[in-house]
């Protein structure tokens, strides 16, 4: 059983989850205007995935819309607590000043094995992690059943780490193209990691390769308008990601804290 949380440790806990959110949406705010952009152009998906759900309900209180998570299982769980939580919300005649938003919109951001796209569909409404076409032909064919057509990106490993998932850069453009002929799906962007490293021109140099290749691949193709996300940045690169051109950066411990260990990575962790 865990520890019931005391009401002046929440509030404690509440006070600095709102001031790292503030300090992270700030510091997007001082990025887009940097290179010319407007602050409202950036999406901020706050990765939830070495957050306690008592975290995650407190930043949708705070209006808090995109989350993300990288494991089928942590979505089975979050997604049905989060919509009860929400349904509970709309009933209640509160009295604290909390406004969350009506839904949330869930982000699959992690390698996605073929056998679990069928439970993963329903629960996202963007997946950014689309690295090979045999995964892109298993959307499609669960996709089907689905209202709407699944939006997804595709990642992109643009430092060639061998441990990394992706497609190489010269295939990207392939696989994007492949993917427009499929009737479920519509592909809107790229995604990419940059490397954990320090050196801040090695970092830039990968978000730079991967904008370049969102730019020609936008220019040359017909998917238009609706090919225009571009996923990159975490809370250590976010910054130098959002001046290399991401409109979408994915941040989780610069919101919730440390990362925990105790948190598998991924499915295959
Ligand atoms: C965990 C994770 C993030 C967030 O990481 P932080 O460094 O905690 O911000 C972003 N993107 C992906 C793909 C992740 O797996």
């Amino acid at each position: 059983m865990p520890m019931p949380i005391a009401s002046h440790e929440r509030a404690q806990m509440e006070r600095s989850l709102r001031e790292r959110y503030e300090d992270v949406k700030a510091r997007i705010a001082a990025a887009a205007r940097r290179i010319g952009r407007a602050p409202e152009d950036i999406l901020l998906v706050a990765v939830t995935k070495y957050a306690s759900i008592d975290l995650v309900r407190a930043l949708v209180e705070l209006g808090h819309v995109d989350l993300g998570e990288s494991r089928l299982q942590a979505l089975q769980q979050r997604v049905p607590q989060m919509d009860e939580f929400l349904g509970r919300h709309r009933q209640m005649s509160t009295a604290r000043d909390v406004h969350p938003p009506a839904k949330v919109r869930w982000h699959m951001i992690g390698h996605l094995q073929r056998n679990k796209v069928k439970k993963l569909l329903p629960l996202v409404r963007l997946v950014h992690s689309v690295d090979s076409l045999r995964l892109a032909e298993e959307i499609q064919n669960h996709a089907g059943r689905l209202e709407d057509p699944v939006e997804v990106l595709v990642q992109v490993n643009v430092t060639g780490e061998k441990q990394k998932y992706g497609v190489a850069p010269a295939a990207a453009r392939h696989l994007v193209e492949q993917i427009e002929t499929m009737m479920n799906m519509r592909v809107r962007g790229l995604m990419c990691i940059a490397e954990d490293v320090v050196d801040p021109i090695a970092i830039r140099h990968a978000f730079q390769l991967c904008a370049e290749l969102f730019d020609d691949i936008r220019h040359h193709n017909h998917c238009g308008e609706r090919f225009n996300i571009l996923s990159m940045g975490m809370t250590n690169d976010f910054e130098i990601a959002i001046e290399c051109g991401a409109n979408v950066v994915r941040v989780g411990s610069a919101i919730f804290g440390e990362r925990r260990t105790d948190v598998p990575e991924d499915d295959e962790a």
